[in-house]
């Protein structure tokens, strides 16, 4: 026959292992969480991405417009030197001079607006990331009330359960509970197991006799040497 306190221990034991499984339940939720949160994190560093390079051709396209101020202001002086010469040796050369700064300008121009273009482009891909984020975001929605209401609803059995734990530990006594806590939060499992025979029911090892006598006659539950587990007599 079994032991009064043994049987209220294995009823708290139940309900751990009912608390337990909530526990794992919820904790199954984080990894869902972390799926979308990276799917949306890898849309939105790809839209950052992209806006820090158009930033950057932006410096490019502000520096390529002061060369090209700089190459026209060369241009419209070497015009005006044209246009102030003396001699034909005087003209030839200044002929050369604006005909080079004139190419110089032509080049600068050139940069700017390839740059100027290449904007454009990253400025309809930015269009096209930030669609494809709202539409991961949009997509996740569901999914995310889904996940909240089901962690919410986990909470709340949990709270339930713990509670109900609570109740169902006043009816064993104080050292039993503390012996019984101590293993369970360190195997966060099944801890009290039923003698089989001479044996431990979880690991099959041998208990002696003596201490098998001493469990049946008072009802104390005691620790299995081969798997640390707890035993009681009485199945
Ligand atoms: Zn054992």
């Amino acid at each position: 026959m079994m032991h009064p306190d043994v049987q209220s221990l294995l009823a708290v034991q139940q309900d751990d292992l009912e608390v337990y499984a909530l526990e794992s339940r919820l904790a199954a939720l984080a990894p869902r969480l972390a799926a979308l949160e990276n799917e949306r994190a890898r849309a939105a560093q790809e839209l950052d991405r992209a806006r820090k390079a158009i930033e950057a051709d932006e410096t490019r396209h502000r520096e390529a417009m002061l060369k090209v101020d700089t190459h026209r202001q060369l241009v419209e002086r070497s015009q005006r030197q044209y246009e102030s010469v003396t001699s034909p040796r005087e003209a030839n050369a200044a002929m050369t001079q604006l005909e080079q700064t004139k190419r110089m300008a032509d080049d600068s121009e050139r940069d700017a607006s390839q740059i100027l273009g290449r904007i454009g482009e990253m400025r309809h891909h930015v269009a096209e990331l930030e669609t494809a984020l709202a539409d991961v975001e949009h997509r996740q929605a569901d999914t995310r009330a889904a996940l909240d209401t089901e962690r919410a609803e986990i909470e709340a059995e949990i709270a339930q359960a713990r509670a109900k734990r609570d109740e169902t530990a006043r009816a064993v006594p104080k050292p039993m509970l503390a012996k019984y806590d101590k293993v369970r939060s360190r195997r966060r499992a099944e801890t009290l197991f039923p003698l089989r025979g001479p044996s431990c029911s979880a690991c099959d090892t041998a208990i002696p006799t003596q201490r098998r006598a001493v469990m049946a006659a008072s009802g104390t539950i005691e620790m299995c040497e081969g798997c640390g587990a707890l035993l009681y007599a009485g199945e």
